[in-house]
């Protein structure tokens, strides 16, 4: 069985085709800059041949149109047929509170979709276009929704209402929602294989150390807490994301910068966290390279990153009352090994002991702590798209 995974972003879409007896990707690309200029899909085989489609993409539809064109390419394809593909596996960033598990979309569910726009309105809408593309060009195949918030519905009121009058959760469901489900999900399950453990009887603290970065506390495979909040702007500081702030210091920069509600979201979302304080770059790679040259503000990068997730972990290892393994995953979390080693430094309190040279991987899913550690340490590389896969399967195998 085969299963499409479909991830829409405002312009651009990224796919797979994971065959679900291998659970391995046999086709992947990413169509880049739907309705701009210089669109183009670029296709990798199985193999990891490249293949780049450099025409006009106006929009979602045609966008998927390429795609299905390109999975069955005699030259470069991953299947012979589009028969073969079983289901469709939609990536959608906001769930709301009306969905704490992927579904088969039906037009309830693209209702309920469209309700969830004010909540996620630069994620939401591309996602609907990209079901409505699939409909569309691939009518009868059943296409699932897979939800990054989904994940930590699970959480209790004390968790996620704010110190807000309780009216504004009533009336514009302000709460915390948590993202990055899909991926906290995946290493979970993974990390209870890891250890050959039941998932049940885990505390697990969860790292997706990426461009966009949380952490969260699961027990028993549930998620109970998570760094993110109503929307990808709280917890860590990221990339080009502020994280966490003193609230008032949000009006105070519009009122001294002179900015409006539009200016002082994109200001938050895009200049400011590692390269707003490096003044160099959103990449770690490139904050790395300069801290090692000497420079301060990559090196205040990087210690502000590692204070915030080590702060994070104390906070929910309190919140899980003990943690028996720590998860790192996503760019960093996969790739820094020195970062990793800064964060587990002076962690014995936790049981907390990683070896420095089983330390050094990258991008594999391996235990990296010493023996006796009590908290197992593990990188395990987050794979969203087999986890959209495997969903998908199980509904529409039901
Ligand atoms: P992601 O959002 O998961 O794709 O992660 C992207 C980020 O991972 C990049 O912006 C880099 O900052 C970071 N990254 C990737 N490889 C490395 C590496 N070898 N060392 C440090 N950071 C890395």
């Amino acid at each position: 069985m085969k299963i499409l995974v479909i991830n829409c972003g405002s312009s651009s879409l990224k796919y797979q085709v994971i065959d679900m007896t291998t659970k391995n990707a046999i086709g992947k690309g990413l169509v880049d800059r739907i309705g701009l200029q210089g669109s183009v899909l670029t296709h990798r085989t199985r193999s990891g041949e490249k293949h780049v489609i450099k025409v006009e993409i106006p929009n979602h539809t045609v966008a998927i149109k390429l795609v299905l064109e390109a999975l069955v390419s005699p030259e470069y394809g991953a299947i012979g047929d589009l028969k073969e593909i079983c289901g469709i596996g939609h990536r959608v960033v906001h769930g709301g509170e009306k969905f704490a598990n992927s579904v088969i979309i039906n037009d309830a569910v693209m209702k309920a979709l469209k309700d969830c726009i004010e909540l996620a309105p630069l994620h939401n809408p591309p996602n609907i276009a990209g079901i409505k593309a699939c409909q569309k060009m691939m009518p009868g195949v059943p296409q699932v929704a897979v939800f990054d918030t989904a994940f930590h519905q699970s959480m209790k009121p004390n968790t996620y209402i704010y110190g807000l009058p309780y009216e504004y959760y009533k009336k514009y469901g302000i709460r915390k929602y948590g993202f990055h489900g899909t991926s906290h999900k995946y290493v979970s399950q993974r990390a209870a294989v890891l250890l050959k453990k039941p998932l049940k009887e885990l505390k697990i603290i969860s790292c997706h150390l990426g461009n966009g970065a949380s952490i969260s506390a699961i027990r028993g495979g549930k998620s109970i807490d998570t760094s993110m909040g109503f929307t990808p702007l709280d917890g860590l500081m990221m990339g080009t994301r502020s994280g966490a702030l003193d609230p008032a210091i949000v009006t105070y920069i519009m009122c001294r910068e002179n900015l409006n509600v539009d200016q002082m979201n994109d200001f938050l979302n895009t200049k400011c966290g590692a390269l707003g304080v490096s003044g160099i770059s959103s990449d770690f790679r490139d904050i790395e390279v300069a801290a090692e040259q000497g420079n301060i503000r990559a090196r205040l990068a990087l210690d502000i990153f590692e204070h915030d997730v080590r702060q994070y972990i104390g906070a929910y290892a309190a919140v899980l009352g003990g943690v028996d393994a720590i998860i790192f995953t996503a760019g960093v979390g996969e790739n820094a090994s020195s970062m990793r080693e800064a964060i587990c430094k002076n962690m014995e309190y936790l049981g907390v002991s990683i070896d420095r040279e089983k330390n050094k991987v990258r991008s594999e899913e391996v235990d990296v702590s010493k023996p006796h550690a009590r908290c197992r340490v593990l990188v395990i590389p987050t794979n969203e798209e087999l986890m959209i896969a495997l969903d998908t399967h199980e509904l529409i195998s039901k």
